[in-house]
């Protein structure tokens, strides 16, 4: 099985600083009328978002998709569909909605399968990430008194730390080992900001025998890291762990194989990279292996009941041989509706093309950093994220001088929406699916003159 790191990035070496390179690179971009799908913040909204409406037409450079992506537009129709049909047809639409709300959900597996690379069966929307992880090593954290220990990065999102610190202290006591040595915490070499993948396989080696966990970022929220997923997963089966990763960052940013990987389990939102609002439903991934094992423990609910049984309203559980068996309650249509209209977006672009796009836009990205950089050699902006493009997805997490607290709003009042993270870092995002060659020039001159 090939690692997607292994293979051969096909972002062009030269680039050109004018502004017509870029207007070149737009013209020749196939995914560009993408961004015509997507409501993008004025600038003028941005700048001032506490303040009236001002003047102007004009685009912010919207390079926060890792944090919240822009609306699609067609997510106001279909949430509107949904009220509709709520005021027209009432309980009724459940059955007779345009597009009823009993198998809803069901719409969404083909599109979140394709773009996890997993079987439809494997995959379901529900929830929100941390409530799925949470769900998730209900069923696949199960430590015993030698094998308890859960590995994460050391860079985790802290949602992430809190959630596997309570399983371990969920289950201390009854299985008898110290929560306290129950995580390991995966650092980067003194110096360094990522991870390399032979550390990480070298930890799991030395501590495999109390290891009942491996649960990481597949892309660091922080750096930007995009994990070895396969490589990763492969040595933490074969040494008896079970292996979950944390796509949040991936998901809609870079191409993946969950089936194929092997992957034991997963977990996304979708209001990132998948543009489908402010929290917005969330997914998850069970390998197919783990479907049909009726010794898995889960918390049940009669969403991840049979179907075929569901309604007769029993009192025993019958876990559907779908991933859908770890939903527990019926879901949240109108919340539902904006990642249909993002995932149809998906489907139509491909993962590979966006990818295609993705490496040659963060490429241009960070080359005008060095270009900058090489102009301005005292107030240097420095790359937390990996510089090998096919260990990073779309993002470049950056250190400017000074604060970067400061750095962010002088951005944001000229139009550029990016995010900060503690301690110092900004985090910009020209994702593929609306974002512009020009975006990243214009980002740029505005870098420049800060
Ligand atoms: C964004 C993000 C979260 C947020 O969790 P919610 O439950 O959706 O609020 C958790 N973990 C990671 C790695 C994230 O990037």
């Amino acid at each position: 099985m090939t690692s997607p790191l292994s293979s051969p990035a096909d972002a062009p070496t030269s680039f050109r600083p004018d502004e017509g390179f870029a207007r070149e690179l737009d013209r020749s971009d196939p995914l560009g009328r993408f961004a015509e799908e997507f409501e993008i913040p004025r600038a003028a909204d941005i700048a001032h978002p506490e303040g009236p409406a001002a003047a102007g037409d004009e685009r912010s450079i919207y390079l926060c998709g890792n944090s919240l992506g822009c609306m699609p537009r067609r997510a106001r129709a279909l949430v509107q569909r949904e009220l509709d049909d709520w005021a027209r047809l009432g309980v009724e639409a459940h059955l007779h909605g345009q597009s009823p709300w009993l198998p809803y959900h069901e719409q969404l597996r083909g599109p979140l399968g394709r773009l996890v690379g997993a079987h439809d069966h494997e995959v379901v929307a529900m929830n929100s990430l941390t409530v799925n992880l949470h769900l998730l090593m209900i069923s696949f954290y199960r430590p015993t008194p030698d094998r308890y220990r859960i590995v994460i990065e050391d860079s985790a999102f802290p949602s992430d730390s809190y959630a596997v610190q309570s399983q371990a202290a969920l289950h201390a006591r009854s299985v008898g080992f110290d929560p306290a040595s129950a995580i390991i915490r995966l650092t980067p070499r003194v110096g360094e900001y990522h991870l390399r993948t032979e550390d990480v396989l070298r930890v799991l080696e030395e501590h495999s025998a109390s290891i009942a966990l491996v649960m990481l970022g597949g892309v660091n929220y922080l750096t930007g890291q995009f994990m070895d997923i396969p490589v990763i997963t492969a040595a933490g089966r074969r040494l008896g762990c079970v292996v979950g990763w944390d796509l949040a960052h991936a998901a809609g940013n870079v191409p993946l194989r969950l089936h194929d990987w092997d992957v034991d389990w997963a977990a996304w939102c979708s209001y990132k990279y998948l543009n489908a609002g402010p929290g917005a439903v969330a997914g998850a991934f069970v390998h197919d292996r783990h479907l049909r094992d009726p010794s898995l423990p889960r918390l049940a609910g009669w969403w991840g009941n049979d179907p075929a049984t569901r309604f007769r309203m029993g009192p025993d559980f019958v876990p559907v041989p779908r991933a859908d068996a770890w939903a527990l309650s019926n879901p949240p249509i109108l919340s539902m509706a904006p990642l249909v209209a993002s995932l149809e977006l998906f489907d139509r672009a491909g993962m590979e093309a966006l990818r295609r796009k993705s490496l040659t836009l963060t490429a241009y990205f960070e080359w005008w950093i060095d270009r900058l950089n090489g102009q301005n050699p005292v107030r240097t902006i420095r790359i937390l994220t990996p510089r090998d493009s096919a260990q990073r997805g779309c993002h470049l997490s950056l250190e400017l001088p000074g604060r970067g607290r400061d750095a962010m709003d002088a951005l944001r009042r000229a139009g550029v929406v990016c995010d900060f993270r503690e301690p110092n870092v900004i985090r910009m995002a020209p994702v593929p699916l609306y974002n512009s060659f020009m975006d990243v020039y214009r980002a740029a001159q505005v870098l420049a003159r800060l």
